[in-house]
């Protein structure tokens, strides 16, 4: 993998695809800076190698061209602070003023593009726009990996503009490395530890996981689609009656490839979806008329984290039930605990999508395991088995 310590950046303007997409709120205040934290080493090398830097990002979805709500500008205080320095800003990412601007940049100078979003070209992978862009420097970083699932004139296309000079910033390179790590060549045995809502978003990394690993570990309101199908009664649980014959076909596939598929064995239940329900513990496949499985049981625990340490290598995407509900949350901290505790030990752990995210830093533990992914989709479409157009385009631009 290329990289930006693999080039020599003295005296380059380099532009820089960030993922400043943050949450701001009313009075256009950063709610969650994580994004934003996450690409300051990139930035911070790029300017003590000698280079300057030009950062170039999406925000919002907005509709009809610059909006202010959606500006760039109101991400600059911040950047200032955590950069320790005056950044420019171009009120527009092509055209005359963001050119001068760039052309005038100093070696350890930074530059904010406006949002990028503001073209529709954008999302379209127009290579005109990206021509547009590319012009303003002399070598590309992607290191928006929030965004790398997408063919936009920014995340890959520009690519094609900078032979030999694309280049994974350091975000992009850790994310990479670390599913790399998972999908090829894993330290063995292999477990992927799946959980979350449903099924229905969950078909195709569960297909494509079942050809990599040793254990597949199914959790959270998933599971019950997994024992209705297996012939259990799943009284009023989250059930997806139109993918039964598909989740027979999952645990027929686990079969023939002699991957262990790890179902719940008991659950703990609620009569109604809340915190203060009444609960009993129940075997998970007998669960009455009535009630409904919100996390899986204390027998399921002790086997899930018995598998789990004996792994070398785990993926860990979707909270074992309903960890919203303290009264809930057993099954999904146990084995985020488990999780921590094999990583300890010297096992690789990745923990990525949505809410197992939630969930490892709801309990303090993003820095107990090994790496905690920062995109979500594109993550899941890499665990697909899909190509990445923003990985592609560097990788093959070297
Ligand atoms: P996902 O976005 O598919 O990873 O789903 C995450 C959501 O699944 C969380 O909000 C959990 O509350 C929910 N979830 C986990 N287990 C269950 C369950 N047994 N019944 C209903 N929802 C669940």
């Amino acid at each position: 993998m290329k990289n930006i310590d693999q080039y020599n950046l003295k005296d380059k303007r380099v532009i820089v695809r960030v993922d400043f997409n943050v949450p701001l709120n009313e009075k256009f205040e950063i709610t969650d800076d994580t994004r934003i934290r996450a690409a300051i080493p990139t930035v911070k090398k790029i300017l003590s190698a000698g280079g300057s830097v030009i950062l170039m990002s999406h925000l919002g979805r907005p509709k009809d061209g610059p909006t202010d709500k959606y500006s760039l500008r109101h991400l600059l205080n911040d950047l200032e602070g955590k950069l320790g320095m005056k950044v420019q800003f171009a009120n527009d990412c092509i055209g005359e003023e963001a050119t001068e601007k760039a052309a005038a940049l100093k070696p350890g100078e930074v530059l904010l593009l406006e949002n990028l979003r503001f073209y529709k070209e954008e999302e379209k992978g127009d290579e005109n726009f990206a021509k547009k862009l590319a012009l303003l420097a002399d070598v590309y970083v992607n290191d928006a990996f929030g965004t790398a699932h997408r063919a936009h004139a920014s995340t890959a296309i520009i690519a094609r503009f900078f032979p030999g000079a694309s280049l994974f910033g350091y975000l992009m390179q850790d994310e990479v490395s670390s599913l790399e790590k998972v999908t090829k060549n894993p330290d063995r045995p292999l477990t992927a530890v799946l959980g979350g809502a449903k099924v229905s978003g969950k078909i195709e990394i569960i297909n494509n996981l079942l050809d990599k690993v040793d254990n597949l570990i199914i959790g959270g309101g998933m599971m019950f689609t997994f024992i209705k199908a297996m012939g259990g009664q799943v009284g009023n649980s989250l059930v997806e009656d139109d993918l039964l014959e598909t989740a027979k076909a999952a645990i027929n596939k686990a079969k023939t490839l002699g991957v262990n598929l790890y179902i719940p064995t008991d659950t703990v239940i609620a009569d109604s979806f809340s915190n203060e329900a009444n609960q009993q513990t129940v075997a998970a496949n007998s669960i009455p008329d009535g009630w409904m499985g919100l996390d899986i049981g204390h027998e399921t625990i002790m086997t899930f984290t018995e598998v789990i340490l004996n792994s070398r290598t785990i993926l860990w995407n979707g909270p074992m039930g309903v960890f919203e509900f303290v009264n809930f949350a057993q099954g999904t901290r146990d084995i985020a605990l488990a999780i921590v505790k094999a990583t300890s030990s010297g096992t690789f752990s990745l923990v990525g999508g949505g809410d197992s995210v939630a969930a490892v830093n709801k309990y303090d533990l993003a820095d107990k395991v090994s790496y905690v992914s920062t995109g979500g989709g594109a993550m899941l479409e890499y665990i697909e088995g899909k190509e990445l157009p923003g990985v592609k385009a560097i990788q093959e631009g070297i």
